[in-house]
């Protein structure tokens, strides 16, 4: 933390009993159960000018299946939730975005500072809970090299250029990545008029069902290349074309004036870094236990900054299934203790929730979601280990594919801490084939 108690001239002081950072479907939903309560006022704070999250701009169907029972576009979704949290009386603040922590007037209440065309203000509050979603890796960040022209995107910029109405998107597009986002990007481009002259995945198959593969191929003449990389972008002002690098070596150049560079998430983690939010070293959000507790006091985690990523409807009950675990925070139930961190050993990527409170092992959504780096064979088992005990085996009766989801019960975990102590390590998670 830094900073100091006294406000600096002209910055707004303002408490609050709930702080929710971020108007996805986590936050509102946690919001709008939240905001039932008797006597528990959430503000919710978003930094773009509408609340609703990344559903906002997808306009797809794809929503709202699992959780409203019915199917819906993303803006649709996006609005029930930001409905159901204003009728429950929270308030939602928009273009209002946190930049940091501060040392309020109490410390033992988290302090944050925020910025909005209204100005500087301190929100100290009882209990903060971190909703800010994750974003696709860019570019930059995966680090391909070439010139810098136009028309290069992630799909959420895609979906947001389209959605804004920010004039035509190209002609001829590359989507890199063959996952669950990569065909959204696929179907926004058709939708748009775009020709997709390839979807490119270093893997060896796609990530999604054999029917979306298909789909894509035959209806939107989208071919999918296996076992290739962008290797490099080509163009001075506008993109003139991509080069192919397969993994024999063999590489070719294909035309186009778009790549949409697909998936790859990262949690966008960057306040909860600031303000001392231990990591999980595999998810790269923070690090929480099954009451989306985080190792500072009254600080929570929900959504996709958890695990990028995971279905909107995910992140949605997530944030209703955190209220309890806020409200006992709020009626002054207890900080964990040390926790017990759960990691995983490869090819598992990451597992989240990634502590165990041994006072509090329970997990509020019943159990673990994780990733694989490579595919697991049908019939192999998650195995759950600590200290040389077997906790629990799992058995993977379809196997599991890299950028899926992939689940693990959490019967376990009230066994982890039976007649041991600390010292005892981490819990492992590995594979058995
Ligand atoms: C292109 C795309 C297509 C998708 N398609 C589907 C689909 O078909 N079906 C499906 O179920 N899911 C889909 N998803 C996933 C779904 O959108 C997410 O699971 C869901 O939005 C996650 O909710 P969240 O609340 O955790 O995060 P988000 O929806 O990402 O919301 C986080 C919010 O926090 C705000 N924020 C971040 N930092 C700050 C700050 N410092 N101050 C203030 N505000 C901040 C952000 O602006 C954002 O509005 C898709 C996602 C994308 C990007």
């Amino acid at each position: 933390m830094n900073g100091t108690p006294e406000a600096p001239p002209g910055r707004r002081e303002r408490a609050v009993d709930v702080l929710v950072v971020g108007a996805g479907p986590a936050g509102l939903a946690l919001a709008s159960r939240l905001a039932a309560e008797d006597g528990v006022g959430v503000e919710v704070v978003e930094r773009e000018d509408e609340p609703g999250g990344a559903p906002r701009h997808c306009r797809h169907s794809g929503f709202g299946l699992r959780d409203l029972r019915r199917p819906t576009t993303g803006p649709a979704y996006a609005r029930h939730w930001a409905d159901t949290a204003l009728r429950a009386g929270a308030t939602l603040r928009t273009g209002v975005t946190v930049t940091g922590w501060s040392d309020g007037p109490d410390p033992d209440r988290p302090a944050l500072d925020v910025t909005s065309a209204a100005g500087l203000e301190r929100i100290t509050a009882r209990a903060v809970v971190l909703a800010t979603g994750a974003r696709e890796r860019p570019r930059s960040a995966r680090l391909v090299p070439g010139t810098r022209p136009a028309g290069v995107f992630t799909t959420g910029e895609l979906q947001r250029t389209v959605a804004l109405g920010r004039g035509p998107v190209g002609r001829r597009a590359v989507v890199v990545g063959a996952e669950a986002v990569s065909y959204s990007a696929v179907r926004a481009l058709r939708r748009n008029g775009v020709e997709v002259v390839a979807v490119v995945t270093e893997l060896p198959y796609p990530q999604v069902s054999p029917a979306t593969a298909l789909d894509a191929r035959l209806r939107h003449g989208a071919p999918l290349v296996v076992g290739a990389r962008v290797d490099e972008l080509l163009g001075r002002g506008r993109l003139s074309g991509v080069v192919l690098r397969r993994h024999d070596g063999r590489s070719r150049t294909l035309d186009c004036d778009t790549v949409v560079f697909t998936g790859d998430w990262i949690p966008d983690h960057e306040l909860a870094r600031r303000g001392g939010v231990a990591l999980d070293p595999g998810t790269r959000g923070p690090a929480v236990d099954g009451s989306f507790r985080t190792n500072r006091p009254g600080v929570f985690a929900v959504g996709n900054v958890l695990h990028g990523i995971e279905p909107a409807a995910t992140a949605a009950r997530e944030g209703l299934l955190a209220a309890g675990p806020v409200l006992r925070a709020l009626a002054g139930g207890g900080h964990p203790g040390e926790p017990v961190p759960v990691r995983v050993e490869a090819p598992l990527l990451w597992v989240a929730p990634n502590r165990i409170d041994l006072a509090d092992p329970g997990v509020a959504t019943g159990g673990f979601v994780l990733r694989t780096g490579s595919r697991l064979v049908p019939w192999s088992s998650l195995v759950v280990v600590r200290g040389g005990r077997v906790l629990h085996r799992q058995r993977l009766v379809g196997g599991a594919v890299p950028n899926r989801t992939l689940r693990l019960s959490a019967a376990w975990t009230a066994g982890v801490g039976a007649g041991t102590g600390p010292d005892e390590g981490p819990v492992r998670i590995s594979v058995v084939r």
